[in-house]
């Protein structure tokens, strides 16, 4: 066995490692309580990469919690969360169980219970349901340990009990199975593919961040594919199908719309706003779709002319010649430096950046102000955008006498 230095360890311990969270805990059991680090915290610890955030269970009440520390904040009080703001801001949450369920998602009442073990039972995998005190002693009563090693997520307990207890469960699995490149446990797909159609009682707005977050991950084809054949899919609208194995070439680009907007243009014979809209897709998020799918369509004509460059920005066009090239296997001649460079080639990058403005425009034609303001600014933009003319000002007025004045 390899031993560890003694430097390795005290770089590695709890309190180097998360002095916040250790902070919290040592309080907390100097004050006669338990508490531990749980949940995704302990899984990224055993997994040997740093987690997100890290929360805190114990068995002290909220209003104990509150009263030990001098500055909390209530966050979810009623399901048992309190966030102490020490260094940084930790999730301190009373342990629970929740057992009374009627519409497959949320708990109808929480139930502050006394032990760690039942805290744990009621956490959705098992990689997910183990606890280190703070001297890093892990706890781990379903072998979740063992299932990291063996990259499984496995329910904890009897998978279709709780997939039906929390139907967003089933979502989650998929979810993490893209995020940490994991399988499903076969018990546990099995769940899911018996008891799918208990998604529907899920509200739109919690799937829509599973999928997002699937579409974030490093494995959205995996993912895509879980979603497909673990059958949840089919309870939701749209072409899930068809194009399925082109997610395994997607990029999102930083703007998670992009996954919206990538199955948009899989959809045959769908409305694109009605599905936007079944999805809770936000105006920002339908108008991006939007965009993306437009400049699609104007690539149709082999390629984009000076306006449409002009018209998209760099994300819109970066989007768009990718996507076309994958799902509608367009021969499409963008590379992402040729945007930059097509985009930087263009003499402006509104029209608010024309030379001449309103004033000028009412002293050359000695007319008042009014809509054709706008509409002679619109076609000086087109033509600069085309290189007709310069963006200069003599040459703007010459230009404007030729077009409106003979
Ligand atoms: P992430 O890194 O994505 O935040 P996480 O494991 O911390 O992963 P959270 O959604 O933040 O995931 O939940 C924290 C913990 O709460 C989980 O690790 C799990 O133990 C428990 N949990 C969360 N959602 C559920 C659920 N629907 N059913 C049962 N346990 C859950
Ligand atoms: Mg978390």
């Amino acid at each position: 066995m390899k031993r560890c230095t003694k430097e390795w360890r005290e770089n590695n311990m709890m309190k180097n490692r998360w002095p916040a969270a250790y902070q919290v805990i040592e309080k907390l059991e100097y004050a006669g309580f338990e508490a531990y680090v749980v949940g995704g915290a302990v899984r990224d610890f055993i997994r040997g990469v740093s987690a997100n955030d890290v929360d805190v269970t114990t068995n002290a009440t909220p209003n104990e919690v509150k009263q030990l520390f001098e500055h909390t904040i209530d966050v979810g009080i009623e399901h048992g969360t309190v966030l102490v703001v020490v260094k940084e801001s930790i999730e301190v949450t009373t342990f629970r169980s929740e057992d009374t369920y009627s519409d497959f998602r949320r708990p109808d009442n929480v139930m502050f219970v006394r032990s760690l073990q039942e805290d744990l039972q009621r956490r959705d995998f098992t990689m997910n349901a183990m606890a280190l005190t703070k001297n890093d002693e892990l706890i781990d009563y379903f072998d979740g340990r063992a299932d990291i090693k063996q990259k499984l997520i496995r329910a904890v307990g009897d998978p279709f009990k709780r997939f039906s207890e929390d139907a967003l469960r089933m979502l989650r699995a998929i979810r993490f199975s893209a995020q940490l490149d994991f399988s499903l446990h076969g018990n546990t797909l099995e769940a899911i593919e018996m008891q799918h159609k208990l998604i529907d009682r899920v509200s739109l707005e919690r799937v829509k961040v599973e999928l997002e977050k699937i579409w974030t991950s490093n494995h959205v084809g995996k993912g895509m594919h879980l979603f497909k054949t673990s059958k949840l899919a089919i309870n939701f609208p749209g072409d899930w199908k068809t194009y399925l194995d082109k997610w395994n070439r997607f990029l999102m680009f930083e703007n998670v719309a992009n996954g919206w907007a990538f199955f948009a243009l899989m959809q045959q014979s769908n409305d694109i706003n009605t599905l936007l809209n079944f999805y809770k897709c936000s105006n920002a998020e339908k108008m991006h779709v939007k965009q993306v799918l437009l400049a699609v369509e104007k690539l149709k004509k082999g390629h984009w002319t000076a306006y449409d460059i002009f018209q998209f920005n760099e994300e819109i066009l970066i989007a768009a010649a990718y996507y076309a090239e994958i799902i509608l296997d367009m021969n499409t001649p963008y590379e992402n430096n040729d945007i930059q460079r097509l985009k930087a080639a263009i003499p402006i990058a509104s029209s608010r950046e024309i030379a001449v403005n309103g004033n000028e425009l009412m002293e050359w034609k000695q007319e008042k102000r009014g809509p054709w303001i706008k509409e002679v600014l619109e076609k000086l933009t087109i033509a600069i955008v085309n290189g007709q003319v310069e963006n200069e000002r003599a040459q703007l007025k010459e230009w404007y006498f030729r077009e409106y004045d003979n």
